[in-house]
């Protein structure tokens, strides 16, 4: 199933780029408030393989600026500067789809496609597997395991139920039974009832993405690779990582969002999607990963069991903390690892660049965060166990904070779509509805031909809301006894 970039079938030389003879690919411009320059009439798509692909720019190639370093206005009037790519050739008989990014969306949006009979692809930038904000670290030696984004997952759309309950079938997920609740500074906990249920996946959260396609005949999975170009020639999206090809496509998936996202979409000639891409708004978070030789003092008075989750109340640099060793292994005695985040006020006060952290910030973030851990349980100064592992990892684009509130985007005038948790909330439920969603416009669209319509297009002028829930994201059906915000119970229409 798993295969790096070059083992892709789709790379034989059928799927190589060709030169350009009758491009299927017209270009026109979409009616915005703001001039942009005359139509190119020439009709002419950029060749696969142009180290500039420029035709669809309005500018001339050589005033094209890095997008990076630019403000987010400037940043906004230069996507929007794009020139919109309109496919006009018939949708094939037997037609794949291009998914970029193998997080829970993408992963449901490569699910839902095969259940309509569509094949599709999906590439993925994980080393260590799939998943993307579903993340697990194992350390086999020792053996340390940590959930390390992603902790666990309520259901309350029907769609995701339906889902669930075959995970539950094959053994992908179960229910956390363990005892999670708010945790008040100082060291008061107040357990959650068990309703709703609480699921995780059996052996941590990367392992159920990486199991989700197992079942699956129609889809390729390539990884790791980063998707760098979007080009439309010949009536099909052509997809390269820097300037090695990665296949043609007859619609392309955005299944992912932030930086990596605005780049991919800065000119690819999809104005509209790109526009609402860069009005997304993440918050930063820190995640403290922690194995203590003994265990943490989670039975916090003589009559009280242990917790083996909590939303922290009270403390800036804490607002979760999770015994993964009870969680993942149910085991009682050994090293106990813990997984802290911290707030999303503390990520912003503390955002480095996440790719080179500052030792002196690691340093002082670790010990900060270690502090909130003491004082949310109650501890006296300085007798928290010093613990005998430690990770620190920023997630710098961790959840978003605001939302168009609808399930999916999609673009019939450039064969694209966007699926993603930010499109209805912050959430494992809202990541793949969202992907359920899209896979089943597609195939609607597919099967009347592929139409430039406006009938098929979703969400592209939508405005965006602010977003609630934990610092972590939502857990719809499971509300916080003072949380103001609510996540919605999902619906799935599109
Ligand atoms: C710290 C933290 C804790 C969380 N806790 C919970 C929780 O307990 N419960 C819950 O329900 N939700 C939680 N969430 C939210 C949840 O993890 C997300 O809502 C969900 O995983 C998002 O899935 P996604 O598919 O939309 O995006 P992602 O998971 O971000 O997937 C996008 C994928 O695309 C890949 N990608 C990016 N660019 C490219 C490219 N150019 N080419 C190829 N691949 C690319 C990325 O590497 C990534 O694998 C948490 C999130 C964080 C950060």
């Amino acid at each position: 199933m798993t295969s790096a970039c070059s083992n892709n079938p789709l790379l034989s030389s059928s799927f190589l780029l060709k030169s350009p003879k009758l491009p299927n690919v017209s270009i026109f411009f979409p009616k915005f408030s703001n001039p942009i320059s005359p139509m190119n009439s020439n009709n002419k798509a950029p060749t696969g393989n142009s180290k500039n692909p420029t035709q669809r720019r309005s500018k001339s190639p050589g005033k094209y600026k890095p997008r990076y370093g630019t403000s987010r206005k400037s940043t906004l009037k230069k996507s929007l500067s794009q020139e919109q790519v309109n496919f006009t050739k018939p949708i094939p008989d037997d037609p794949v789809v291009g998914i970029i990014g193998g997080g829970m969306s993408g992963l449901t949006c490569a699910l839902y496609l095969e259940k309509r009979g569509i094949r599709s692809t999906v590439f993925d930038t994980g080393i260590h597997g799939l998943g993307g904000r579903m993340g697990t670290r194992m350390i086999d030696h020792q053996p340390l395991i940590f959930d390390h984004a992603a902790q666990f997952f309520t259901v309350t759309n029907p769609k995701f139920a339906e889902l669930v309950d075959d995970w539950l079938n094959r053994g992908l997920v179960r229910e956390w039974q363990g005892r999670i609740g708010e945790l008040e500074v100082g060291g008061h906990f107040v357990p959650f009832p068990s309703s709703p249920p609480k699921y995780i996946g059996v052996n941590g959260m990367r392992p159920l993405a990486d199991s989700l396609l197992s079942q699956t005949s129609l889809v390729n999975v390539v990884r790791p690779c980063w998707v760098s170009t979007l080009e439309p020639f010949n009536g099909t999206w052509h997809l390269s990582e820097k300037e090695k090809p990665c296949g043609q496509f007859d619609a392309i998936v955005i299944a992912h969002n932030g930086k990596c996202a605005n780049r991919l979409l800065a000119s690819s000639g999809l104005p509209l999607i790109a526009r609402q891409m860069k009005r997304l708004e993440l918050s930063p978070i820190w995640a403290l990963l922690a194995a203590f030789e003994d265990p943490l003092p989670t039975a916090l008075n003589a009559e009280s069991l242990p917790f083996e989750g909590a939303f922290v109340k009270g403390v800036e640099s804490v607002s979760w903390m999770a015994n993964n060793s009870k969680k993942l292994l149910g085991r009682d005695s050994g090293p106990q690892c813990w997984t802290f985040f911290s707030t999303a006020a503390f990520g912003k006060q503390n955002k480095v660049p996440q790719e080179s952290i500052p030792a002196a910030t690691a340093e002082r973030v670790k010990e900060v965060m270690l502090e909130g851990v003491e004082k949310a349980l109650g501890l006296s100064k300085s007798s928290l166990q010093r613990p005998f592992y430690t990770r620190l990892q920023l997630w710098g684009a961790a959840l978003p904070t605001n939302t168009p509130g609808i399930p999916c985007i999609f673009d019939p005038q450039g064969r694209a779509g966007i699926c993603g948790d930010w499109l209805l909330g912050s959430s494992l439920e809202a990541a793949a509805i969202s992907g359920i969603a899209l896979a089943d416009h597609i195939a609607d669209y597919f099967e009347q031909g592929g139409p430039c319509s406006d009938e098929f297009a979703v969400g592209l002028h939508d405005e965006y809301k602010p977003l609630g829930g934990h610092d972590i994201g939502q857990f719809p059906g499971l509300e916080s006894v003072d949380q103001t915000t609510k996540a919605p119970a999902l619906t799935l229409t599109t």
